[in-house]
């Protein structure tokens, strides 16, 4: 009886109807390639643990002697008394891995983005994003009051004759790798067009760092951008790393200033320091596991390869310098199948099968791009990328014959 709220019943009707509801699955296992699953043991393919660190033995004992040596709570936020050493040192290892003078850790990717650029937005300024930038990013965007441009996908043009009638800061901001089609953004372009306008350049670089670059420092060491180049540069702990967390690196000024003014900096709890301690143990695995990163890329060829075989439509990819696309492959290789219903039900068929893939439907993705966003793990076999295209296939020619 929902009488306080009545509305509510209609819109998560319309919500049904459309395909486009949402709900969440309980899973039994730690994360992994094999996850357990209404009792089940599932193949999965939809996680960002890409470099299978989140359930890693070095990772979980420094998780475990982190809450031995720090507890459990953090207390407060940093700038109270919550700011351990172990935060401080994951801040210290971070500059140095990013090549930056300084890191800041923040509890979660989502509020990095709301505080750096609201830090640095006011109304009199302007912000520029990339139309397919992540939810957190726009959300940022709008938040900071500044007037809020959104570009066409990886168009620098597009951005230019934007950037020539704005006033005040600019702030250009972007992906690194698109996290819903797995392609880059042009980075090389976009530090031109930043320097001619005289405008900062933000990069959140969440599906980069630990997968791109030969020792996992993301897009920015593949295309070997400074801090003059790139001013801020974001990274999020959750993903690659396999622990929780996310950070901004970049000059002492700007940290000094995220401090002062990035309010979910300092209006929220620190994340607690065993986690710290967790992501210095992933840290060092992501540093010298070259065999991930590398295993990555060939299991990624190796499924676009089959993929294009079958038909099935790929995203392509976007980059500056696409000659060598085999080092500029991403580990997320979605499937573009347009309606929203049939994307769940390929999603619900490939489950019956025992392989776990997302479909992902507006508004995360554009009207009518609805997707299987497969994304692979250093973990996974090549055996397994070709029973899941074999699944596939079968799949998706099902629901075919089903929709005709
Ligand atoms: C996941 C993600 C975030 C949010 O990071 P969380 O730590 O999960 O809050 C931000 N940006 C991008 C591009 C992401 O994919």
């Amino acid at each position: 009886m929902s009488y306080a709220f009545p509305d509510l019943s209609q819109q998560l009707q319309d919500i049904a109807t459309s395909g486009l509801y949402r709900s969440r699955r309980v899973i039994d296992s730690p994360q992994g390639i094999h996850l357990k699953l209404d009792g089940r043991s599932i193949l999965n393919f939809c996680s960002n643990d890409y470099l299978g660190l989140a359930n890693h033995p070095e990772v979980i004992s420094a998780f475990k002697s982190g809450a031995d040596q720090y507890g459990v709570g953090s207390g407060s936020a940093h700038l109270i008394c919550g700011h351990s050493s172990a935060h401080h040192a994951l801040e210290e290892e971070l500059a140095e891995f990013t090549g930056r003078e300084r890191a800041l850790l923040f509890s979660t990717g989502y509020m990095a983005n709301m505080g750096v650029i609201s830090a640095l937005l006011d109304i009199q300024d302007a912000v520029f994003e990339d139309r397919l930038n992540h939810a957190s990013l726009l959300d940022g965007g709008l938040m900071s009051g500044a007037r809020f441009k959104r570009y066409q996908h990886a168009d620098t043009q597009h951005l230019n004759t934007h950037l020539s009638k704005a006033s005040g800061n600019k702030l250009i901001v972007t992906d690194g790798v698109f996290s819903m089609d797995g392609d880059f953004a042009p980075l090389a372009d976009l530090v031109k067009v930043a320097k001619a306008q005289d405008a900062w350049l933000m990069v959140d670089d969440a599906h980069g760092f630990g997968v791109l670059g030969a020792k996992g420092g993301g897009l920015t060491e593949c295309f070997g951008l400074s801090q003059t180049d790139l001013p801020i540069l974001m990274g999020t702990l959750g993903k690659g790393f396999g622990t929780f967390g996310a950070f901004i690196a970049g000059s002492d000024e700007l940290i000094e200033t995220l401090i002062q003014k990035a309010r979910t900096y300092i209006f929220t709890t620190a994340l607690p320091a065993a986690v710290a301690e967790a992501t210095r143990a992933s840290l060092k695995r992501v540093i010298a596991d070259d065999w991930r990163r590398a295993h990555l890329k060939h299991l990624a060829l190796r499924f676009r390869t089959g993929a294009e075989q079958l038909g099935f439509e790929l995203v392509n990819l976007v980059s500056a310098n696409s000659d060598d696309k085999f080092d500029m492959l991403s580990a997320i290789q979605p499937i573009v199948i347009g309606d929203s219903q049939r994307a769940v039900e390929i999603s619900e068929h490939l489950l019956k099968a025992g392989f776990l893939v997302s479909a992902i439907r507006p508004p995360t993705v554009p009207k009518g791009s609805a997707r299987l966003r497969v994304t692979f793990s250093a973990l996974h076999q090549e055996t397994q990328v070709d029973q899941l295209l074999d699944a596939l296939n079968t799949a998706i020619n099902k629901t075919h014959t089903e929709a005709d």
